[in-house]
């Protein structure tokens, strides 16, 4: 028998390997396997089993790794067509789908096969000593004696004439099932009348046994003291006897919240959900688009469709963003739903991950509440998949696989025939043209529960509106309305999308700024940490006073804003207030946000100043308002998607106010208050935004209209980098102009052959270095994303030969064209 493994590197093909019979098993699509790979030994997946293959000297396969395959069918298709449209390994793929990966740890170990090695004692010192004093020794231990060349020489040469042997021994995956030792009553005991008035151990592990036949070993330990012993006994009579069980560890604390009733639906809600009901029982492929305001209980529907797609045995997939995964969305899928809910997101640690993930994959969890990467969980007979949030960037993966998990996911609801719905206040102008084109049916709730009613935003023109003394980045109106809201004992959010004291840090003498070594970005200064370090890479250092550039010991100059300056702002004008500053660099540790939404939730907190973490996926119904700071930051960045990302943030944030009784207000400082961005969501206007911006795409010739895929190479090398990406862009013009790319393409299609690719480019990328590598790229614009990828296949087939740390980036639909 012949397998094919994907494995987990970045070549877009998988290789061949013959199953040895010691192997006694049948080969199967999905089992983990481990190979030989060149010198290294790698973990893949077995994606086909064949009976011939075109290479004759076939390697074998070194083990099997988990006798239960890791994928099914199912997932090993959703992988396969997401590695294509992605244009990655499909064991990259792979990779990302199980938690922890497919990562194994493999320890090689020596053992000398004759008593006296030959030349041994032409070994440097240390290697000798090792050799001489142990009987078998790991790899590790040979490397940590630093052996030169002439000594890996000499084991090489051992090793070949076979006077030493190597071993690997597999030492399992990161993560394994984590297991307890129980104890099982077999024969109860003749109970004697014991004369004693203490009971013995035994039969105090008796009295145990008598209420539970089934216990932990620990849990006996808890009530007997040292039992080992008197447990011993009993087995070897044949009384009880000991198991494994496997025990499913938990990142949720405590046990099961309250159960909560199911709302019953306003008559929006209702028809909504009837849509949807019909969907389930009918049973077959539709995806909807759900366009709810802010607070008109888009949960609510997902809760009641779920339950729907209960009733009729089907298991549910929900994804929401990263940061709305908190334990409030949570609780109110667990207390209706109880354990059938399974969560998945990347707070947790390995373990837990997979013991989740492994609650899915035997059936015990047929709901599932994840991130992203929840798209390719093992959940069997899917029939609803729920997207809260479609149109948040943060479904994009920004490394490969470079996939997006919505679309992912509508290509699982496909497959599956299930009902896909995606939710959202602000869709995104993809989903909404889907909408236009009739792929998507669209569903909307246009009041929020409660009438409670839309707050009123105002939008302040910063060169005009009186300032603050004290801070140019605030307006006396919003200090003012701050004021008024703690004097009424009301909440209020602040929001600037920038964290640390000052995006800008320049010599004073020389005008230069601090830049980062690793990469063509500034430093931003930090007060609380003081320090400047880069949001890109890792590098930080001690602000110094010292100028890198000039010499000069004169202080430097901090410019711009970011959270902590606003946060001491605010504590400079409301002294008694308690504030809360919500970014990356105040939250520490597993349950932080949820910490903090808690403090928010008992009002132990007046004023929340925050970055993107504050605009979604929570209600507090005391925030009456909300303030925005530099609200033209996104709408800077040199990005087609700027105007959509502004208007779905300031939407977003101003949908926090005003969601109990009280009526909320919003109020957005900024320097353009003329660009519609900011004038649709003044209004809530999220149709008019929609018609204009889509216009504007059409006229640009850019997504949704037109597909994109952008290249990038890097290289620390900035002249590599810029001939790599040549060399690229020579090939495709080539191509793309003689139109003779083959058609063989694996993506059948209904739709049109198109004439050509445009190739914008090569040019330097906006950002020039990153982590060391100078980035050119180039963009590639069709009518669909299938003519690109034909042409990228034939293009990289052979692909230009890169060096150790050059990467060559396919990223199709970018979310970022930086
Ligand atoms: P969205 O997801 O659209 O922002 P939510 O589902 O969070 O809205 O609903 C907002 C608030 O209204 C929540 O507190 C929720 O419990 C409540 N709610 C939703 N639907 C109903 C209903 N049918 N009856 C009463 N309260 C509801
Ligand atoms: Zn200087
Ligand atoms: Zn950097």
């Amino acid at each position: 028998m012949i397998v094919e493994v994907a494995l987990n590197l970045p070549i877009r093909k998988s290789f061949d390997y013959h199953w040895p019979d010691k192997l006694t098993i049948v080969p199967e699509k999905g089992l983990q396997v481990l190979v030989p790979f060149g010198a290294q030994k790698k973990g893949g997946v077995i994606v086909r089993v064949k009976k011939h293959s075109g290479i004759t000297r076939l390697k074998n396969v070194e083990t099997l790794v988990d006798e239960e395959p890791l994928f099914s069918e199912e997932l090993l298709k959703l992988t396969k067509w997401t590695s294509e449209y992605y244009f990655c390994a499909w064991g990259e793929t792979l990779n990302a789908a199980i938690p922890g990966g497919l990562a194994l740890r493999l320890r090689t170990t020596y053992t000398p096969l004759t008593t006296s090695l030959p030349g041994l004692d032409t070994l440097s010192q240390k290697p000798q000593i090792l050799i001489d004093t142990q009987s078998t020794w790991t790899q590790q231990e040979w490397l940590q004696c630093n052996p030169d060349e002439r000594d890996h020489q000499q084991l090489r040469n051992w090793l070949s004439k076979d006077h030493v042997q190597s071993t690997q021994v597999l030492l399992g995956q990161k993560t394994k099932p984590k297991m307890e030792r129980w104890i099982r009553l077999l024969k109860p005991d003749n109970p004697k009348n014991s004369v004693s008035r203490r009971k013995t151990k035994r039969q105090q592990i008796f009295e145990i046994l008598n209420e539970n036949r089934e216990i932990c070993w620990s849990d006996v330990q808890n009530r007997v003291n040292a039992p080992s012993q008197a447990l011993k006994k009993l087995k070897e009579e044949g009384h009880i006897e000991f198991f494994e069980k496997r025990v499913y560890r938990r990142f949720m604390e405590g046990g099961l919240p309250e159960i909560e009733p199911f709302k019953e639906l306003t008559p929006e809600q209702k028809s909504v959900f009837e849509k949807l009901s019909d969907s389930l029982q009918n049973g077959t492929y539709r995806t909807y688009l759900l366009e709810g305001i802010t607070g008109s209980g888009k949960t609510e529907v997902y809760l009641h469709a779920v339950r729907e797609a209960q009733k009729l045995g089907k298991s549910c997939l929900i994804l929401v963003p990263e940061i709305s995964l908190t334990p409030q969305l949570v609780n109110r899928f667990r207390s209706r739903f109880g354990d059938h809910v399974a969560i998945l997101h990347s707070g947790m640690d390995d373990g837990e991950r997979f013991d989740e993930w492994s609650r899915v994959r035997h059936g015990f969890a047929s709901i599932v509440i994840g991130a992203r990467s929840a798209v390719f969980s093992p959940m069997k007979n899917l029939g609803l998949i729920v997207i809260d949030e479609e149109h948040d960037p943060s479904y994009k993966q920004g490394e490969t696989p470079r996939y997006h998990g919505r679309d992912v996911a509508i290509f699982r609801g496909y497959e599956a025939g299930a009902t896909v719905l995606l939710g959202s206040a602000t869709p995104s102008l993809e989903s909404s043209n889907n909408v236009s084109n009739g792929k998507y049916e669209l569903l909307s709730l246009t009041s929020r529960i409660n009438q409670a009613l839309l707050p009123e935003v105002r939008l302040l023109d910063m060169k005009t509106v009186p300032g603050q003394k004290g801070s140019p980045y605030f307006s006396s109106e919003l200090v003012e309305a701050l004021r008024l809201r703690l004097l009424k004992k009301e909440q209020s959010i602040v929001f600037l999308n920038r964290r640390g004291f000052a995006p800008l840090v320049r010599c004073s003498k020389c005008e230069s700024t601090f830049t980062c070594p690793n990469c063509s970005l500034s430093l931003v200064y930090h007060q609380v940490a003081n320090q400047v370090q880069c949001h890109q890479c890792d590098f930080v250092k001690p602000l110094v006073q010292r100028c890198p550039e000039c010499g000069s010991d004169h202080a430097p100059i901090i410019i711009g804003t970011g959270t902590e300056q606003v946060e001491e702002n605010l504590k400079m004008f409301f002294p008694a207030a308690r504030i809360l500053r919500m970014d990356r660099d105040t939250l520490h540790g597993k349950h932080a946000l949820s910490k903090m939404h808690d403090r928010i939730r008992r009002h132990e907190v007046d004023i929340v100043i925050g970055t993107q973490l504050v605009t979604k996926g929570h209600d507090f119904p005391e925030v009456t308002l909300v303030g925005v700071i530099l609200s033209d930051l996104s709408l800077n960045i040199p990005d087609f998607r700027a105007s959509e990302r502004t208007f779905q943030l300031l939407t977003q944030v101003a949908g926090r106010a005003g969601r109990g009784y009280k009526p909320g207000k919003v109020l957005i400082q900024t320097h353009n208050p003329r660009h519609h961005s900011l004038l649709c969501a003044k209004e809530h206007d999220t149709r008019q935004f929609r018609e204009l911006e889509l216009e504007r795409r059409q006229n640009l010739r850019m997504p949704p209209f037109h597909s994109l895929t952008l290249v990038v190479c890097s290289s620390p090398h900035e002249k590599r980098a810029e001939n790599l990406i040549w060399e690229i862009a020579e090939k495709i013009q080539k191509l793309s102009s003689n139109k003779n790319y083959s058609n063989t393409a694996q993506f059948t299609s209904e739709i049109k052959p198109i004439d050509s690719v445009q190739v914008i480019g090569p040019i330097e990328a906006p950002m020039k270095k990153l982590r060391n590598r100078f980035r050119w790229q180039l963009l590639l614009k069709a009518d669909n994303v299938r003519p690109i990828l034909r042409l990228l296949k034939q293009v990289l087939e052979t692909p230009p030969s890169t060096r150790r740390d050059e990467l060559i980036q396919i990223d199709v639909d970018p979310h970022h064209l930086m």
